[in-house]
């Protein structure tokens, strides 16, 4: 990168990044919500400069979904930051992520539960986790089917190394507004699950992780509290 496309793309990056703020402080206004909505930086591909220029802006949290490429980047970050692992999580990769992300927003299997529970408890900690739901039923996608959710909530609670915190998704491809359908459904499933475990303390239900760059407005109508957007803050990916 010349340091003249460097400092193109760092103010690239800050206008989106204000832009941004304010469409998620409005979203939050006009849904008459007063808690917080989370603004989270999703990296992948982006260098670890850029992403550290995000945080020196005021990104509080990163999400990361590939765990070899968060390897690289992670020595190179600083500033003030939390770390969430959002991607498709094998049970083998999580020894190398345990101690370095403060939520994994993607389990959705058992074996990967135990896993995290077992590593977890290894390092001295409970691992707070989302529930990953697929609310659109699609084969080609990982998530926890919606009338599962209550059975495979009680048995990951049933795991010392794990803390509940609440549910993700990442919903079908929005087909004339179809979203906000996925989102309601989403937020219902929540307030349920949060209702079902109040008195259960391997469960602290503040999290709804949910809304992308295509749809973060309508995920926060619906309750979201954390929002993952990656190109619209960092430029289209090049895969
Ligand atoms: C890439 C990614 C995002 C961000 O997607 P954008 O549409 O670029 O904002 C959010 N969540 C997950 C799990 C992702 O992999």
């Amino acid at each position: 990168m010349t340091e003249k496309l460097s400092a193109e793309r760092l103010s690239f990056v800050a206008d989106n990044y204000r832009r941004l703020s304010e469409r998620i402080e409005n979203a939050r206004i006009k849904a008459g919500r007063t808690d917080t909505v989370n603004f989270m930086a999703v990296t992948k591909t982006v260098p670890a400069e850029i992403v550290n220029h995000s945080v020196s802006l005021g990104i509080k949290l990163l999400g990361e979904n590939r765990v070899q490429e968060f390897l690289d980047k992670y020595d190179k970050y600083e500033g003030d930051y939390d770390v969430h692992f959002i991607g498709g999580l094998q049970s083998n990769k999580v020894k190398y992520i345990i101690d370095k992300v403060s939520m994994i927003h993607s389990v959705d299997s058992m074996k990967l539960a135990s896993e995290i529970n077992k590593r977890a408890l290894a390092v001295g900690k409970k691992m707070d986790i989302l529930l990953e739901i697929n609310i659109g039923g699609e084969e080609s996608k990982n998530g926890i089917a919606p009338d599962m959710l209550d059975e495979f909530a009680l048995e990951a609670g049933e795991l010392p190394g794990l803390r509940i915190r609440g549910l993700m998704t990442i919903p079908p491809v929005d087909m004339n507004g179809s979203s906000e359908r996925y989102f309601e459904k989403m937020e219902r499933l929540y307030n349920d699950l949060k209702d079902k475990t109040k008195s259960n303390e391997s469960f602290l239900l503040d999290t709804l992780s949910m809304g992308m760059s295509g749809d973060f407005e309508k995920a926060i109508n619906y309750g979201s509290t954390i929002v993952r957007i990656g190109s619209l803050l960092f430029g289209y990916r090049q895969y």
